[in-house]
């Protein structure tokens, strides 16, 4: 098994090599280490929901009426009814006929899009899509068309001249998970009409963070007729775990008998429907909720660009990036940053192209103002200072 040591002297010699680290959440914006809490600008969790004290009591209430695990598949004995209250309420929120839970957002793209799509099949996809979204159109065997991101001509010129003989998929995600910016959904289903295309969006970060309400990107254009498969996750806003998928009656029992990830796993514990369920019911209750995280996010981004610093889009999402280049300097700077007490993710190759690694900051509802405009003076400082010595 040389190969193994091989590949982890390669990754290391790369300054690629990855670790795990414990943190211990002390609420939905601190974490401590070691005894020392720190600011964590790096979480998903945008609405801070993975505290809240009525999110928290679902999930206990559930673990006692139902047990901790749901110790079945969906299709045999694992779906308990807290399953058919979410899925209710999911294609509610989503305003389509019906709604289906995958144990997270992964397993639900990459079962979603290989029931879609077969040999005779295209998918359109784009460059910056989630690994989840690339994996599902490596397992469907479709023969896949990757655009430029968000490249509305590249994608019109592909369609035009791509021939098929089945059907053809445009996915791309809502809001990506690097950069923090919306796909142009308005311009994609208006060519999805003209080339006759199915629309996927994976609203993974987009789900309770943009469009009114936080009803995700399709809302957010006001184009959710036009979109037939509406992805998104517990995972992040609504601060449980899970993947869901949204659209209409047919295509929900389509998956149910074709998706292989929905069909060969045990279904999700009570405690995390319950959350996950109790989460959506809390954002539908308050959506100042979302005003909150669209506050701070612009609070942040405003803050960042003033300070002159290499923020990269201008835009509504809380996943704000400054991009620092090279990868060890981000590293060494989050490192410097931690010692200040404040958690930020780098994010380097293979995840983001080489020379754009990057800072990436993620806002919740539930910061505190005055402290991330404490904080963002201490990212400034600390990448200035940075230059400095590069220089
Ligand atoms: N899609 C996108 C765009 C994501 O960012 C993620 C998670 N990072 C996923 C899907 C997967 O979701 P989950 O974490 O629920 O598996």
């Amino acid at each position: 098994m040389q190969f193994l040591g091989d590949y982890l002297e390669k990754v290391k010699a790369k300054k690629l090599y990855r670790q795990t680290i414990v943190y211990n959440p002390v609420s939905a914006t601190h974490v401590q280490e070691n005894g020392q809490v720190y600011l964590l600008l790096a979480s998903n969790n945008y609405l801070g929901l993975t505290h809240d004290p009525v999110v928290q009591q679902a999930a206990i209430e559930a673990v006692r009426l139902y047990g901790t695990g749901s110790g079945g598949a969906r299709l045999t004995t694992g779906t308990h009814p807290l399953f058919d209250e979410l899925e209710q309420e999911l294609a509610n929120f989503k305003d389509t006929q019906a709604a289906i839970v995958f144990n997270t957002g992964y397993m639900a793209n990459v079962g979603v899009i290989s029931a879609l799509a077969g040999a005779e099949d295209v998918i359109f996809s784009d460059e910056l899509n989630h690994a989840s979204i690339i994996d599902g159109c490596r397992l469907s065997r479709a023969r896949v068309v990757v655009y430029r991101h968000s490249d509305m001509e590249q994608l019109q010129e592909l369609l035009k001249a791509t021939s098929c003989r089945g059907k053809r998929l445009i996915v791309t995600d809502g809001v990506f998970s690097m950069d923090g910016d919306i796909a142009p959904l308005d311009k994609i289903v208006a060519l999805a009409e003209q080339y006759e295309a199915i629309v996927m969006v994976d609203d993974a970060h987009a789900t309770g963070v943009i469009g009114p309400g936080g009803h995700g990107t399709a809302a957010y254009f006001g184009v959710q007729d036009k979109v037939q498969v509406q992805l998104g996750t517990l995972s992040k806003a609504l601060g449980a775990e899970g993947g869901f998928v949204a659209g209409s009656q047919e295509l929900i029992e389509y998956i149910r008998n074709k998706a292989r990830s929905f069909i060969f796993s045990t279904a999700l514990a009570p405690a995390t429907i319950a959350a996950g369920l109790a989460a959506l019911r809390q954002l539908r209750a308050q959506p100042a909720l979302v005003t909150r995280l669209q506050e701070n996010a612009q609070l942040v981004r405003q803050l960042l660009e003033y300070a002159q610093m290499p923020v990269v889009l201008d835009g509504v999402a809380p996943i704000i990036p400054v991009i620092v280049g090279d990868a060890d300097k981000a590293v060494k700077l989050t490192a410097e940053l931690k010692q200040q007490g404040i958690i930020i993710s780098a994010i380097r190759p293979p995840t983001v192209p080489v020379g754009t690694s990057r800072l990436r900051l993620t806002v919740t509802a539930s910061h505190d103002r005055k402290e991330l405009a404490a904080a963002v003076n201490t990212i400034v400082a600390t990448v200035k200072q940075s230059e400095m010595i590069v220089r």
